[in-house]
């Protein structure tokens, strides 16, 4: 019975490469979006442009999801909490 199963299982995945590891996923290099736009500008009161960097839940989103370079991150880090302190955005969200 427990063989059944597992052959069930492993033959779910009809394209599984043996090799396959998610750990090297074929990663495509992000681009910082500041960076990569010169006529981007950061503004902290478009509601709009700032929910791009953060999730459903209101949180900011990390350096490997904006794919945005250290001195911009710090920049949207700073946009976001200003947008929060004049309410555009929202510091949670169930
Ligand atoms: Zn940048």
């Amino acid at each position: 019975m427990a063989d059944k199963k597992n052959s069930k299982k492993n033959n779910r995945n009809k394209n599984y490469d043996e090799d396959y590891n998610p750990r090297f996923k074929k990663q495509r290099k992000k681009v910082c979006p500041l960076c990569s736009d010169k006529n981007f500008v950061l503004d902290y009161k478009n509601a709009e442009m700032m929910k791009k960097f953060i999730n459903d839940k209101g949180k900011i989103l990390p350096r490997r999801t904006t794919g945005a370079c250290s001195k911009h991150q710090r920049d949207i880090t700073l946009a976001i909490k200003r947008a929060r302190a004049i309410a555009i955005l929202p510091y949670t969200q169930d």
